[in-house]
């Protein structure tokens, strides 16, 4: 807890310190998202025309609803597209979601340094949901965001990743327990499950990152980045969570 409180003072010291030096995001164009989508972002690859459409349309409202902001950089049409589709991929199952408890997007163009690492482990995840003063702000690295979204990001998208700690926040709670998205009954099994998984993770049983171990909102947001980017293969190795994140997310992406 005193860590993390000189980590969120370091947060806002910095964001202050560099927020003169922010660069506004240019008025919303209506840009053509669709080949940097079609180029860039696996999941809308495999989605059908309708879907295609729709997700075009989430995306355009997304952007409408959020003010990007790059700190020392420029933000460009493709960090955009990349930000909006970490946001709708995993809400694509409930078309009228908006997000509540986001106004802005802090967009660094690298990793954080040590200091301003707020996600550890051996993985050097960099973003944050922030909380208290920062409620409302989300800071990702653009070379986390790229990355999660290349061929070699494995089973790891970092921006998917924070955009399911604000989901599972929305209810006031970050908890590995998204209440909104998951009837009351569930809840249980739920947390029975993800236990079961964090004692294999900690047995070496389990290819799920040990970042996941942190606690049950790691664990939900790391098991979420790997349903998503590698559907198939998190499928056949997780049944059980497979169907589980399924019925949170109200998608089957490994259809
Ligand atoms: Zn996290």
């Amino acid at each position: 807890m005193y860590i993390f409180l000189i980590v969120l003072i370091i947060a806002l010291a910095a964001y202050f310190l560099f927020k003169k030096k922010t660069v506004q995001t240019p008025p919303l164009t209506t840009f053509n998202p669709k080949p940097l989508l079609e180029a860039n972002v696996t999941y809308y690859q495999k989605l059908d025309d309708n879907e295609k459409t729709r997700f075009e349309k989430q995306l355009h409202a997304f952007l409408a609803d959020t003010h990007i902001e790059g700190v020392g950089t420029e933000i460009t049409e493709l960090d955009r597209v990349l930000i909006a589709s970490s946001a709708i991929i995993p809400i694509f199952g409930f078309p009228s979601w908006r997000y509540q408890n986001l106004t802005n997007i802090i967009l660094y163009p690298d990793t954080f340094d040590g200091e301003f690492q707020f996600e550890g482990g051996g993985r050097n995840i960099l973003g944050m949901v922030g909380s208290g003063y920062m409620n409302g702000q989300m800071l990702l690295s653009r070379a986390a965001l790229t990355k999660g979204f290349s061929k070699s990001a494995g089973s790891e998208n970092a921006a998917i990743h924070e955009f399911v700690h604000l989901l599972d926040k929305s209810d006031g709670a970050t908890d590995g327990v998204p209440e909104n998205l998951l009837a009351h009954e569930y809840a249980a099994p739920w947390l029975h499950l993800m236990h079961v998984e964090m004692h294999r993770i900690e047995s070496n049983k389990s290819d799920i990152n040990p970042y996941a171990l942190t606690n049950e909102a790691e664990f939900f947001a790391v098991v979420a980045e790997y349903f998503f980017e590698k559907p198939q293969q998190f499928e056949a190795k997780h049944p059980e969570l497979y169907q589980q994140l399924g019925l949170i997310f109200q998608q089957k992406p490994a259809e």
